[in-house]
């Protein structure tokens, strides 16, 4: 017996037949509002997947979005806690690499004639800080803290000349009764949902 898409009448399998939609996008398709039919061939449902992906899309920035928020909403500081009304999770650590080419020229015109602080130099070194203070934030959700203390930079050559900057930095995880609280619980979900939502892209 052959299946037959209820959409548009064509026969499903075999060596002639279109291929069924995918299982998993047709449940997402619904799970997100959209009618569709219990058998449906992969043309009548790609309009739907279009717009699915578009939506899925718009949702995974919005969840980022949310993810930096609540990266954000812990306190960093190069302080160390200033009471003992905190419980030390762990020391935390994080590196971003940057150069190559162009930093050889950056580092030779850090400042320039009128002695100010080269744009491109700075950019990148505030690029790779960044990056890093990025890294932190997540380890210490990760380690159940909800702020960072004691946190601090170094800079070193990654390789003799060539250019390659290393940005390294560190600070301890630990946890207070006035942050943020359950604030790893919240994070684990969104990202299983924008794994949901990155599910329609494989
Ligand atoms: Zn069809």
């Amino acid at each position: 017996m052959s299946i037959k898409c209820e959409s548009c009448g064509s026969k499903i399998g075999g060596a002639f037949g279109v291929s069924l939609a995918s299982t998993e996008e047709v449940q997402l398709a619904r799970a997100m509002g959209y009618s569709v039919k219990d058998v449906v061939c992969e043309n009548c449902f790609l309009p739907i997947l279009l717009k699915l992906r578009e939506c899925t899309a718009k949702k995974c920035k919005e969840l980022d979005l949310e993810l930096d928020t609540l990266l954000l909403s812990i306190e960093i500081s190069t302080f160390p806690p200033t009471d003992n009304a905190y419980t030390y999770r762990g020391l935390i650590t994080a590196h971003t690499a940057i150069g190559t080419g162009p930093l050889i020229e950056a580092f030779s015109s850090i400042t320039d004639f009128w002695g100010m602080e080269s744009g491109s130099y700075k950019g990148k070194m505030e690029e790779a800080e960044n990056s890093c203070v990025k890294k932190l934030l997540y380890k210490a959700i990760m380690m159940d803290a909800n702020r960072i203390a004691s946190t601090h930079f170094s800079y070193g050559e990654l390789t003799a000349g060539k250019g390659m900057v290393l940005v390294c930095a560190q600070g301890t995880a630990i946890s207070t009764c006035d942050g943020p609280q359950a604030i790893k619980e919240k994070y684990m979900d969104l990202l299983k949902q924008k794994q949901a939502f990155n599910a329609i892209w494989e």
